[in-house]
């Protein structure tokens, strides 16, 4: 059977998502590397989106705040090929109390195997890649045993 697979355009479908202690460095970041970002299309919870949209004065497509389903929004995006990339800046010293929806949102970004990063350098390392500015063949991992054996 042929693997399934995701194409990325030429430009990128980009979630951004930052906790409170992490928000000043995600802007940092984002202004930093404005002029790259506006080859794509910027998305991101509520907070974060807004923060961003005013830092850069790019448009930012925004779902709920995270702690109110904006994660979960995201997560149900990613499964649904509707976003491409996760800049997620979580805070490693601070519990959140929706931390399930935290791991939700990053389980779903390894499952359907796209490009995320957690922290400032990977964030760095993606933005950089020539890949983000070509079109590109993510190879979705072979699930069909999972549903099959539910189906049975
Ligand atoms: P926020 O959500 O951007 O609405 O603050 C971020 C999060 O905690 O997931």
């Amino acid at each position: 059977m042929q693997t399934p697979i995701r194409k990325l355009s030429t430009f990128k479908r980009i979630a951004l998502v930052a906790h409170d202690n992490k928000k000043a460095e995600l802007i940092e970041w984002a202004v930093y590397n404005k002029r790259a970002l506006a080859q794509h299309r910027l998305y991101g919870t509520g907070t974060t989106g807004s923060l961003i949209e005013q830092a850069l004065g790019q448009s930012v497509s925004k779902f709920l705040s995270g702690p109110l389903g904006g994660d979960q929004q995201i997560g149900a995006s990613i499964a649904e090929a509707k976003l491409d990339i996760l800049i997620f800046f979580w805070d490693p010293m601070e519990a959140q109390p929706h931390d399930p929806d935290i791991k939700a949102l990053l389980r779903v970004a390894v499952t359907w195997n796209i490009p995320f990063a957690c922290d400032r350098a990977t964030a760095d390392f993606i933005l950089t890649s020539p890949l983000m500015l070509e079109e590109y063949e993510i190879l979705v991992p072979d699930y069909t045993q999972y549903t099959t054996r539910l189906q049975r």
